[in-house]
């Protein structure tokens, strides 16, 4: 790559100021945005990167170091758009920018400005984004419920996603069974992909230091299985609303709501608390209720 002003010297250069409304904390330690990339294990060169709010772009030029091919980096903010333009200009075609809400963005916008063919499934695509903290949430649930329909970019098999989350938020993600981190997010998580976080990235990285630590999860696609998924969102949402009750209440009460004529079989222990379940035995649930014709729980 060309000679490029630090990110430090473009931030100053173009008067980027972080905006707390978009949750910009700007990392400018090149052995982080390197060991986040690394954790994103992104070997194929022929792999798509698409990064989530490169903001001054120091976690891209990270990305571009691996040599990847295609590199898409979608922005919210357009104050940085002439900092990542300068830096495509130096990346021989390999960086496209993109300008826009990740939450609103159609995916087939990324995947034509990729030259991707929709549904091949020998595509190896990553998405990486040191996310801003107000969106990334949601933004993590729109994907989940993308891959779970094979839909846009997730039509192809194999869709990595390395992502910054505060740490309590990837810890809620990753929570195995029996811990009290556990709810939806980690059982919608984990029914569709192995889930770890290899880094925990101290609040000091960050420019502006925000008040709590953050770590990056690593959640690779499963093999596919075919779940009922909004049920299974429903069955999820009836326990967790419920973290303090019994199984054995809350089976009872699932039972009387669902208005079912014979009683519910499942292997869901009597007296334990939603925490307990595993995520096999709520996908069992889910599939239980599916054969006794239940689409939804009210
Ligand atoms: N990647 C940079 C880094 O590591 O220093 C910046 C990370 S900063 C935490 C989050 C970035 O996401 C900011 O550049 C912000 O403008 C951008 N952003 C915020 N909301 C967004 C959205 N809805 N869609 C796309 N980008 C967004």
């Amino acid at each position: 790559m060309a000679k490029l002003p630090t990110v430090r010297d473009l931030v100053k250069l173009y008067g980027l100021s972080a905006k707390a409304t978009l949750s910009q904390n700007f990392i400018f330690d090149k052995n982080i945005t390197d060991k986040i990339v690394r954790c994103a294990g992104i070997t194929a060169k022929d792999a798509l990167v698409v990064e989530v709010g490169p903001g001054p772009g120091l976690l891209t030029r990270s990305i571009l170091d691996t040599n990847v091919s295609n590199v898409i980096a979608l922005e919210k903010d357009e104050r940085f758009l002439p900092s990542l333009q300068q830096l495509a200009d130096t990346a021989d075609n390999r960086l496209k920018i993109l300008q826009g809400d990740a939450l609103k963005m159609p995916q087939n916008k990324i995947l034509e400005l990729a030259n991707l063919v929709p549904n091949d499934p020998s595509q190896r695509v990553h998405i990486v984004g040191n996310l801003p903290f107000n969106v990334a949430t949601p933004l993590l649930i729109q994907w989940l419920q993308q891959l779970n329909r094979k839909e846009g970019l997730f039509g192809n098999a194999d869709v990595w996603m390395t992502l910054m989350f505060q740490k309590e938020v990837a810890q809620r993600i990753c929570a195995p069974v029996n811990t009290s981190e556990r709810g939806r997010l980690a059982v919608i998580a984990q029914t569709l992909c192995k889930a770890q976080i290899p880094y925990v990235v101290p609040s000091t990285a960050f420019l502006p230091k925000p008040k709590v630590d953050a770590a990056i999860v690593q959640l690779q696609p499963l093999p596919s299985q075919d779940i009922p998924y909004t049920l299974l969102e429903d069955i999820l949402r009836f326990f967790f609303t419920r973290k303090r009750k019994s199984t054995s209440h809350i089976m009872n009460l699932l039972q009387s709501k669902l208005k079912l004529a014979e009683p519910i079989v499942t292997d869901i222990p009597n007296n334990a608390r939603p925490e307990n379940i595993t995520n096999e035995q709520f996908v069992a649930l889910a599939n239980t209720l599916r054969a006794n014709g239940v689409t939804s729980v009210p």
